[in-house]
This record gives structure tokens, sequence and C-alpha cells, in this order.
């Protein structure tokens, strides 16, 4: 079975994915990962995200990067967002995704495009979501807790950039696939939005 997890920055998404690999005994790839590396590389090259040249040049980073604790910050997020814009980058890393998708046994994707481009053909698709307020919170009590000095105000901003270019860009926006199962977080703990994803998820394989 393929579990497409689909949905913006800070939903639960990545959370929930990683709780149904656990609980289906799938094996999970986080694809936004992926493009942080690239975005993380053309900062290292010294490169223009922004610059289609130089984030397809980028695409080549070495696995090792992927281990990288500069990929979770707000920074690379920001990266991430800029390059995952050129459709030669996102091209470079379909086949990557989608053998990982299309592999024996089947496996948990979460990312953006998952429902719609990498995995359409996907059992149970989700698209994990909440408002703008309840991922503000969550990032800034999870930025506090490790350390970081930062504003509500600045990361809800940061949120607000991000989702607007994730969903206006040409190729593969963030929008749920029509099929897709939706969970609003903003209001559900994190183990009530796993066992609504479990349910979900159960309902969708059960119909198929
Ligand atoms: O999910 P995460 O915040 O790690 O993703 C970082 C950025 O990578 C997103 O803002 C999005 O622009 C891009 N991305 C994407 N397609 C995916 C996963 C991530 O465009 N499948």
């Amino acid at each position: 079975m393929i579990i497409a997890v689909d949905g913006p920055t800070a939903s639960g998404k990545g959370t929930i994915a990683k709780a149904l690999a656990a609980h289906f005994g799938l094996p999970h790839l986080d694809t936004g990962l992926l493009y942080r590396a690239v975005g993380r590389q053309v900062f290292l090259d010294g490169g223009d995200p922004d610059d289609a040249g130089d984030a397809l040049a980028a695409v080549s980073f070495p696995d090792s990067l992927l281990g990288d604790p500069h990929l979770r910050n707000e920074e690379t997020g920001g990266l991430a967002s800029r390059v995952s814009i050129h459709p030669p980058v996102r091209q470079a890393l379909y086949d990557r995704q989608r053998s990982f998708a299309t592999q024996a046994g089947g496996a948990v994707l979460d990312g953006r495009d998952i429902g719609t481009v990498i995995a359409p053909e996907a059992q149970a698709k989700l698209f994990v979501t909440a408002s703008v307020e309840a991922r503000a919170r969550r990032r800034f009590l999870e930025m506090r807790e490790r350390g970081v000095e930062v504003t509500l105000a600045a990361i809800e901003d940061d949120l607000q950039r991000r989702d607007e270019r994730d969903r206006n860009r040409d190729v593969a926006p963030l929008v749920p696939a029509p099929d897709a199962m939706v969970i609003d977080t903003s209001a559900l703990g994190k183990e009530e939005a796993i066992a609504a994803a479990i349910h979900a998820v159960e309902s969708a394989a059960a119909s198929t």
C-alpha cells in the first residue's frame, strides 16, 4: 500500500507520516528533506536559490548531507521552498521519490505533491493542514525548546510567505488531490491526529 501524506509546513504531516509508517510497518520518506538538502547545497556552493541553474547543480548533493542538522532549521526551509519552484529541480528529484513509492510492499511518503504527482495511484491520500496560528504556535514552542530566539510574529510571517510560494507555483503547487482526505489538526493533540490518520487510511484501504 502507498500512503501519500501532503500538507503545509508545521501541519503535523511529518509526525503523522512517521506514525503511519510505524503502525502499518512501512518504510517512510520525508521528501521535504530532499528539497532542504538542495537548498542547503546551494547555500554551501555560494549559489542563488532563485537561479534555476544554481539550484539544479545542487541536486547532486552528497547523501551525507541528509544527516546535516542544518537541514531542519527555518532558514533552510526557506531556501528549500525557493529551489523547489524550478521545474528541472522537481524533475531531477522525481525518480528518487517515485522508486521509493513503488518499492515492493509499499511505502509512506510525506511532502507537497505526493498524492498529485509522485504517486497519484496511492491507495490512501491524506492532506494534513492546520490554521497558520496553530502551526506558528507549534513551531514557536518547538524552537523555544531548542533554545532558538524567535518571535511568534516572525514565524507566522515566514509560514505565510512559504505557504504562498508553495500554493502559487506553476508546477506541483500545494493543493489537496481531489481524492485526498483532509485532516485539520488545528484543534487536535498529537495522539488524536495520529488516530484520525490511522482511521482514514484504514477506511481508504477497506474501500479499494
Ligand atoms: O516539508 P518541508 O517543510 O520540509 O519542505 C520544505 C520545502 O520543500 C517546502 O516549503 C516546499 O517548498 C518544498 N517541498 C516541495 N515538494 C515536496 C516536499 C517539499 O516542493 N514534496
